[in-house]
């Protein structure tokens, strides 16, 4: 007989681990260890579950890199006692969670499988429970002893995307993920369908699980508008230490060809400031010197973003700032997906 796969539940807070005091009608934070009794399904599934959670859970609105770094501990000190991870937050940011907690691990290969909920697991009419349920699920999920997710997931509504793809686009609706460049892992309908050519494999010989937890946050992020002025721009210059900015530009990576604009953006560069560029859009990729627009861009050195959301692009940002490469490292490591974030 093979062992049951063992996960390990992570909580941190957000609005899955509430409960409604029916009494009074307000939400409030349920001990998570008492997780199998809220859920009593949890242990119809063939693998044993232990949890652990922040000591005072947090509104993920409240995340901070060092929140990501306790996060990733946790994984990292159980990672070899665990088939799983599932790691529970508010849905608000977590994209931007689950994207930096990709880059933290190089070689990674089991799953690491992010959810939450839109209603609260005590309400009536809950999402909880079966984003909970399949995520662990997900997580247990293996072919011939290997899991089959060797990567950060996010799992919501019965997707499972890669988690440095996703982008939350609705407080309202469950469906609150989305992933526009790139599509889901797994679908989770009558059966589970894993999307086999879609997931992430390591492609060298190197095994060894790396944990890399040196983000530096000095990064700023500037969204174009029709009508930004010379000021806003350029107030972004006297940013004391700023070290990294994500230009959210237009369409294809367009941008003001005024020569104002380009000024401020070759000031960035001699400084020594890495400039990113991403697409406003939902969807697409940034396509340097597509248009006359993106051509001064793409002349002055900017990174190309090419596809990847911005808050993946805030995560690697932070994260190749602690890596200590030199500009053509810094540029070409951002260019190459490390972790599946971006096209080739
Ligand atoms: N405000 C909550 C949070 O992100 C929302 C949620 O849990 O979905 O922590």
């Amino acid at each position: 007989m093979t062992k049951k796969p063992n996960i390990l539940i992570v909580y941190t807070g957000g609005t899955i681990g509430m409960v409604k005091d029916y009494g009074t009608g307000a939400l409030k934070a349920f001990d998570f260890s008492q997780i199998s009794n809220k859920i009593p399904e949890l242990q119809q599934l063939n693998c044993t579950i232990e949890t652990i959670s922040f000591k005072e859970p947090i509104d993920s609105s409240n995340m901070n890199i060092d929140y990501y770094v306790e996060i990733a501990e946790i994984i990292a000190s159980n990672y070899n006692s665990f088939d799983g991870f599932v790691v529970l937050t508010g849905s608000d940011t977590m994209s931007y969670i689950s994207s930096a907690i990709s880059f933290m691990f190089e070689n990674l290969q089991k799953p690491v499988i992010f959810t939450g909920s839109q209603l609260p697991i005590g309400d009536l009419r809950t999402d909880a429970k079966e984003n909970l349920i399949t995520s662990v699920q997900i997580a247990a999920s293996s072919n011939n002893g290997e899991p089959i997710i060797q990567e950060v997931g996010l799992y919501f509504e019965y997707k499972l995307y890669r988690a440095n793809r996703t982008t939350k686009i609705s407080a309202e609706q469950f469906e609150a993920f989305t992933s526009m460049n790139y599509p889901p892992l797994v679908e989770s309908g009558v059966h589970l369908n894993f999307n086999y050519p879609l997931l992430l494999r390591l492609r060298g010989d190197e095994k060894e699980l790396v944990f890399r937890k040196k983000f530096d946050n000095n990064i700023a992020v500037l969204k174009l508008f029709p009508g930004i002025t010379e000021k806003v721009v350029r107030s972004y210059l006297g940013i004391e230490g700023l070290r990294g900015l994500v230009l959210e530009t237009y369409g294809a990576g367009n941008a003001p060809t005024t020569k104002w604009f380009l000024d401020i953006l070759r000031e960035f560069v001699e400084k020594g400031v890495y400039v990113v560029n991403v697409t406003q859009c939902a969807g697409g990729s940034v396509i340097l010197g597509h248009y006359e627009t993106s051509s001064d861009l793409k002349n002055l050195g900017i990174i190309d973003g090419k596809d990847i959301t911005t808050e993946t692009a805030i995560a690697k940002m932070m994260y190749l700032l602690g890596e200590n490469l030199t500009k053509g490292q810094f540029k070409r490591y951002f260019e190459l997906p490390l972790r599946g974030e971006i096209r080739e």
